[in-house]
């Protein structure tokens, strides 16, 4: 019988799994421009990623595939991050000595733009803080969820998967 995987045991991948199972964008394509990453890598019948997405930069030849991004055919337009139903896409953005991570945000309250927040590791742990750049509302997106885009330092790029807001 065939090992279980650790992220099935334990219910959150790493970084290091992802990229097992799927390409990591390059430092270059990273810093072009934003790219999105799928952190799915169970094989369900599921497929509004493949279908959204304008420039079919996403391939999943069957509902059971895992969804496998062309980096360069994508434009950075988020919609697979905002119609995902297991919130599992992803962007990542390289500018500076910092990282843009777009993500969907299920939790009240909503942060404001401008506002420091407590970034969180993939098992919800506090690794450090950041700044909401952008914040769009559940009804301006094409999914059931708001979608911000948040500022961390770059070598927290693929640790941060969410954020707390803390105020007085
Ligand atoms: S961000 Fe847009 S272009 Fe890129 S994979 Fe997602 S839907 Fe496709
Ligand atoms: S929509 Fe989300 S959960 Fe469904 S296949 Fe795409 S990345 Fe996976």
């Amino acid at each position: 019988m065939s090992e279980v995987p650790a992220y099935l045991r334990e219910g959150y991948i790493t970084p290091d799994e992802l990229f097992r199972k799927i390409p990591k964008p390059s430092e270059e394509r990273l810093r072009a421009r934003p790219v999105a990453v799928p952190e799915c890598p169970q094989e369900i019948p599921c497929a509004p990623c493949r279908e959204i997405c304008p420039t079919n930069a996403i391939s999943m030849p069957t509902p059971n595939d895992l969804p496998v991004v062309d980096y360069e055919k994508c434009i950075g337009c988020s919609l697979c991050v905002q119609i995902c139903p297991g919130l599992a896409f992803f962007m990542v953005h390289y500018v500076g000595d910092k990282a843009r991570i777009t993500m969907p945000h299920e939790l009240l309250p909503l942060p404001e733009r401008g506002e420091e927040v407590v970034l969180l590791n993939r098992i919800g742990e506090p690794v450090g803080k950041g700044k909401v750049l952008t914040v769009v509302p559940r009804e301006k997106t094409k999914g059931d969820t708001p979608i911000i885009i948040v500022e961390v330092p770059i070598e927290l790029a693929w640790d941060v998967r969410a954020i707390k807001v803390v105020r007085e």
